[in-house]
C-alpha cells in the first residue's frame, strides 16, 4: 500500500520565515544563545513534519510560544519593560510591529478567535507605554474625540478604529470611509495622531530590531542548519548563484564533472 499521497514533496522555507521565527524566538528568550537554540530545536522538530511554508511557520511559533509561557526564561533583563511582558505579549508585538503580521495569522499561530486580537493587541500596547515602561509621561493617553459629531465613526475604547487602520486590518470599505472622513474632521485626525505616537513607542520599546547584525547572525545560524537538516527534501528558497554553488559542492557532482573533463581530454588527443 502507498502512502505517497500524505507527503508533500518538495516544499521551501523562505528565507523572510527563518528570519521571523529567530526574531520571535530572540523576543521570548532575550539571549541570543538560548533563543537560537531553542528555535533551531524546534523548527528542526516541526521540519519532520513536512508541513507547507505557511504552516511551518505557523507551527514552529505557536510550539516556541507555549515552550516559552511553560518555562518562562529567569534569566531575562527585567529592568528592560519590554521583557517585564508576559512571553505570550511579547509575541503579539513581535509579530504585530516586526513582523507585520495580520490579526488572522496570530490569531491562527494561538489557536484563538480572531476578533479577540483587537482588544488584546490594544490593552497590551496600552500596558508596555504606561504600565511598565516610565515613558509614558511623555504620552497623551488615546481615548478619543471629546465630542463625536455625526459622521464620526465609533470610537471603541478597547479596540479603536485608529489602531485597525494603523495596523492596516480595515476592510476595503471602513478604509475609503476613514481615509474621507479624515480628510474633514480635525477631532478624528487628532485622535489618530495621538495614536499613532502610542505605536510608535510600542516599536521604539521593542529590544529586538528588525535588520539588527546579530539577528542576521541568528538568521544566518538557522538557514544553515535548516539547509544542512532537511534540504534533501525541503531546500531552503536560495538565489541561482547559491543554488549552484550548493550543487557544484556535492561529491557526486565533483566525481561526474571530473570523468567529463577526462573524457573530453582524451576526445580532444585523440582528434589531434
Ligand atoms: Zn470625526
Amino acid at each position: 500500500m502507498c502512502f505517497n499521497y500524505l507527503k508533500k514533496e518538495s516544499t521551501d522555507l523562505d528565507i523572510d520565515s527563518i528570519r521571523s521565527i529567530s526574531r520571535i524566538s530572540r523576543s521570548l528568550w532575550g539571549e541570543y544563545e538560548k533563543s537560537l537554540l531553542m528555535c533551531s530545536d524546534t523548527l528542526t522538530s516541526v521540519g519532520l513534519l513536512k508541513l507547507d511554508d505557511e504552516e511551518t511557520l505557523e507551527r514552529t511559533t505557536k510550539a516556541l510560544v507555549e515552550r516559552a509561557e511553560k518555562n518562562p526564561p529567569r534569566l531575562l533583563s527585567l529592568q528592560h519593560p519590554f521583557f517585564r511582558l508576559a512571553p505570550i505579549e511579547r509575541f503579539l508585538l513581535t509579530a504585530l510591529h516586526l513582523e507585520r503580521w495580520s490579526y488572522a495569522r496570530i490569531s491562527r499561530v494561538l489557536g484563538v478567535e480572531v476578533r479577540l486580537i483587537a482588544p488584546w493587541a490594544w490593552a497590551t500596547r496600552m500596558k508596555l507605554c504606561f504600565q511598565e515602561a516610565s515613558h509614558g509621561a511623555d504620552l497623551e493617553y488615546p481615548k478619543g474625540p471629546t465630542s463625536l459629531g455625526p459622521a464620526c465613526p465609533e470610537y471603541d475604547i478597547s479596540e479603536p478604529w485608529t489602531q485597525r487602520l494603523l495596523d492596516d486590518e480595515c476592510g476595503k470599505r471602513e478604509r475609503l470611509f476613514l481615509q474621507g472622513h479624515l480628510m474633514a474632521c480635525g477631532s478624528c485626525r487628532k485622535s489618530l495622531q495621538i495614536s499613532r505616537k502610542m505605536i510608535f513607542k510600542v516599536e521604539s520599546l521593542i529590544p529586538v530590531k528588525e535588520a539588527a547584525p546579530e539577528t542576521e547572525t541568528a538568521a544566518g545560524e538557522l538557514a544553515r542548519i535548516w539547509q544542512e537538516g532537511e534540504s534533501s527534501y525541503r531546500p531552503l528558497k536560495t538565489t541561482f548563484k547559491q543554488s549552484m554553488n550548493s550543487y557544484l559542492n556535492r561529491t557526486s557532482v565533483q566525481y561526474a564533472l571530473f570523468i567529463l573533463i577526462g573524457a573530453i581530454f582524451i576526445l580532444f588527443k585523440r582528434s589531434l
